[in-house]
């Protein structure tokens, strides 16, 4: 069974965050990669035309200088500024915010999470003042689960909603992604 699509929004429904397919198997991957230690990377991508939607076309893996705890995980700088002069170059795609792991523990943000992404809203050099956050928790191999945040200027971290198909288990249950149940 391959990945899902994960959208999210914010209970004001003003702002959301979508991730495909395609970049959430990308992003399983490298949690898999870790093993039992955090990763993460960043989240790239475009905003809508009204600015409701942040559509990520693209993450990065750790880089090289990042340092990966059981627990925590920094991420470094190191490639990171050539990779987004060029991607500010093509006008196409933008800094959206920050992924990391939480290996076979939940998805929920932590403290120095918060604290961290508050670093980077204030980091200019990102051009972001609201980046999101899509931390994944789990196995990567089995079942996982996959929340998102964006920080508000000035505010704090704001929990989105997961937007699901099943409307039962909205922004809680965990999404398997080789154990899905069978339709019979
Ligand atoms: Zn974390």
């Amino acid at each position: 069974m391959s990945a899902m699509t994960l959208r999210f929004r914010t209970p004001d429904v003003k702002f959301g965050l979508s991730v495909d397919e395609t970049m959430v198997e990308k992003t399983l991957k490298l949690c898999g990669k870790a093993g039992n230690t955090e990763t993460g990377g960043i989240l790239l991508g475009h905003y809508t035309k009204r600015h409701d939607w942040a559509i990520v076309t693209d993450v990065s893996g750790p880089p090289d200088d990042s340092k990966h705890g059981r627990t925590s995980f920094y991420r470094g700088i190191k490639g990171l500024q050539i990779w987004l002069n060029y991607i500010w170059g093509s006008k196409r795609h933008y800094y959206l915010g920050e992924w990391h792991y939480h290996p076979f523990a939940s998805a929920e943000a932590s403290f120095v999470d918060e604290m961290q992404l508050r670093e980077h809203s204030d980091n200019r050099l990102l051009l972001c003042p609201e980046p999101v956050m899509m931390i994944v928790g789990g196995n990567p191999n089995g079942a996982w689960e996959a929340k998102a945040y964006v920080f508000q200027k000035g505010s704090k971290l704001l929990p989105m909603d997961y937007l699901g198909t099943d409307a039962a288990g909205y922004g809680k249950k965990i999404y398997p992604i080789h154990n899905y149940p069978k339709k019979r």
